[in-house]
């Protein structure tokens, strides 16, 4: 049987799902995905290339590119057009600390110290 679309490896979620400009009214929403947020974080603040990021969510060069530039995008939009950001939902499967790609992985980190049963 044919698996269907394969689904993007992220190794942390965001301690917050949701970021507004600090006016007064009602902002128009974007929504991320939490794979996109996966992307932002590994190239942007974990410094990764978009090589090593792709490894990383189990996805294609050119399938991160994608992911990366969609969530750039939206972040410009949020700081250039005054909108809410909600971070939420895509097609994700949450590591597991076991692939040999997650090095900086803090689901790895937790396990390699001994206290995965600490959750
Ligand atoms: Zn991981």
């Amino acid at each position: 049987m044919a698996r269907p679309c394969k689904r993007r490896r992220i190794c942390a979620l965001p301690s917050c799902g949701r970021f507004a400009p600090v006016t007064d009214g009602e902002h128009p929403v974007i929504t991320m995905s939490l794979d996109e947020f996966e992307a932002v974080r590994l190239i942007d603040l974990e410094g990764l290339t978009q090589q090593e990021c792709a490894a990383r969510m189990n996805v294609a060069r050119t399938t991160a590119q994608a992911i990366y530039n969609s969530a750039r995008t939206k972040l410009a939009e949020c700081m250039v057009n005054k909108k809410e950001l909600r971070i939420e939902g895509g097609d994700y499967v949450l590591c597991n600390g076991d692939s040999r790609e997650c090095v900086s992985c803090p689901k790895r980190q937790k396990k390699e110290n001994g206290d995965e049963n600490n959750e």
